[in-house]
């Protein structure tokens, strides 16, 4: 699997995917998640997550919403 990623925001190709964690939500609906891939272009700068990561964090979220401790952000894994 090798396709070049083209910046959203500039159009540039190359664009180069590494692996973030980030909490997502507030308040005592916080829920972290590790491993997402983020898009970096090392032409404009730019950093994006694309619609079908945004798709599985949704689906992640919305997976755990009622397994979350009270006081803890649970920490899920991106796959
Ligand atoms: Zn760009």
């Amino acid at each position: 699997m090798k396709k070049e990623i083209t910046c959203d925001c500039c159009g540039k190709g190359g664009v180069m995917s590494k692996r973030i964690t980030r909490c997502f939500g507030k308040g005592d609906r916080v829920v972290v998640i590790d491993g997402i891939p983020l898009c970096v272009c090392p032409h404009c700068g730019e950093s994006y997550f694309t619609a079908s990561t945004l798709q599985e964090i949704e689906r992640l979220r919305m997976h755990r919403a009622g397994l979350t401790v009270q006081g803890m952000a649970p920490v899920l894994s991106y796959v």
